[in-house]
């Protein structure tokens, strides 16, 4: 059987496993979790889902809120949301899918459904062939031989490993939005009439309360996601800058004299893709001359899950359909 390495076990690379035929394939992950940008950040009793918040019901792709049900990995939410806090629109309910005990049940309870042999902690930082096999390179060991390699990671990384073997200068380049994200607990409530919401300040541009999605835990936490405009302009704030501004913005929006218990923030480099490979070039992934290297991600279609599953999904289709000798 044909030996096959898939670097990164983010949606895309899960959605890629799942859709291929059963397969000799090795998951190789930098992280020490599953999941890359899914991801829930436990800190004693407080859970933040800091990276994709939720899932919508109608996504427009069929088949993929019905697997994640079926593996047991979702559940349904009813919450109070609003469109835009600063212009004050009303406030609506909203249903919404999100992970069984976190966002991260999404990748981990697919992760083990799917069941390959996988290498937490484990970047690779280079791709090496010979006779027309593939060996991958961390700082100190190597892997392989393999007969394909499916690079599931952020394009500019792709770029940086498969360079060597594609012509990434005729390809257009599908750009990222860096977003930062703040993770707050206080000690009473803020008083917030809906649980998620759109615009808060010209700052921030999403909030979300984290009570109501893990049910359980008596402080009050929320994650707020600054705008991409101004993460770039304050892509170097000290982290504890950062968060007193936000905690102090909540308690002035929201009136309110709670008081931190703590506070921790991310910028996430590679966030959401700006402009798709697809709408840039109409192509749906990446691929070598000798159609064994390939690079993938929600940044072929959009900025989100179902991007990210309808990555791995056509890529797994049209590899099937390349009829090759499995
Ligand atoms: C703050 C934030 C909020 C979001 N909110 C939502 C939302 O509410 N709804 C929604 O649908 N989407 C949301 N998204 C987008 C969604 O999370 C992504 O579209 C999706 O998870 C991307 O999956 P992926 O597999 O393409 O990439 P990733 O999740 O980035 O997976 C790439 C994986 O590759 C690993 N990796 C990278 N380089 C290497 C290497 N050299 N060697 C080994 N492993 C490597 C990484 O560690 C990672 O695990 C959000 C994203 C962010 C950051």
């Amino acid at each position: 059987m044909k030996k096959i390495a898939v670097i990164g076990t983010g949606l895309s690379a899960l959605s890629l496993a799942y859709h291929l035929p059963t397969l000799d394939i090795t998951f190789f992950e930098k992280s020490w979790r599953p999941g890359g940008r899914i991801s829930t950040r436990r800190h004693e009793n407080y859970i933040f889902d800091h990276g994709a918040h939720y899932l919508k019901e109608d996504n427009g792709i069929i088949g993929f809120n019905e697997f994640l049900h079926k593996i047991n990995a979702t559940k349904i939410l009813n919450g109070e949301f609003c469109a835009n806090i600063q212009n004050q629109l009303p406030i609506e309910k909203k249903q919404i899918i999100v992970g069984q005990n976190g966002m991260e049940s999404i990748p981990l309870e697919f992760h083990k459904y799917l069941r390959y042999p996988t290498n937490l902690s484990t970047q690779i930082n280079k791709i090496e062939t010979i006779n027309q096999e593939y060996y991958l390179h961390t700082e100190d060991q190597e892997y392989g031989p393999f007969d394909f390699i499916f690079c599931c990671i952020p394009f500019e990384q792709s770029k940086n490993l498969l360079n060597k073997f594609i012509d990434f200068d005729v390809l257009s380049v599908p750009n990222f939005d860096s977003i930062w994200t703040i993770m707050v607990a206080l000690d009473k409530r803020l008083g917030s009439p809906f649980q998620f919401g759109y615009h808060m300040t010209p700052e921030i541009s999403f909030l979300m309360n984290q009570n109501f999605k893990h049910e359980f835990f008596s402080d009050e936490c929320w994650v707020v996601n600054m705008r991409a405009e101004w993460t770039k302009e304050y892509y170097n704030i000290e982290n504890y800058v950062l968060e007193d501004y936000v905690i102090d913005q909540l308690k002035k929006t929201f009136q309110s004299d709670a008081k931190a218990v703590f506070k921790k923030s991310h910028r996430w480099k590679y966030a959401y893709a700006k402009k798709s490979l697809n709408e840039l070039d109409s192509k749906n992934f990446i691929e070598s001359i000798d159609h064994r290297l390939y690079a993938l991600g929600d940044w072929c279609h959009g900025p989100s899950m179902q991007d990210a599953w309808l990555s791995g999904k056509k890529l797994a289709k049209h590899f099937s359909e390349l009829r090759v000798q499995l």
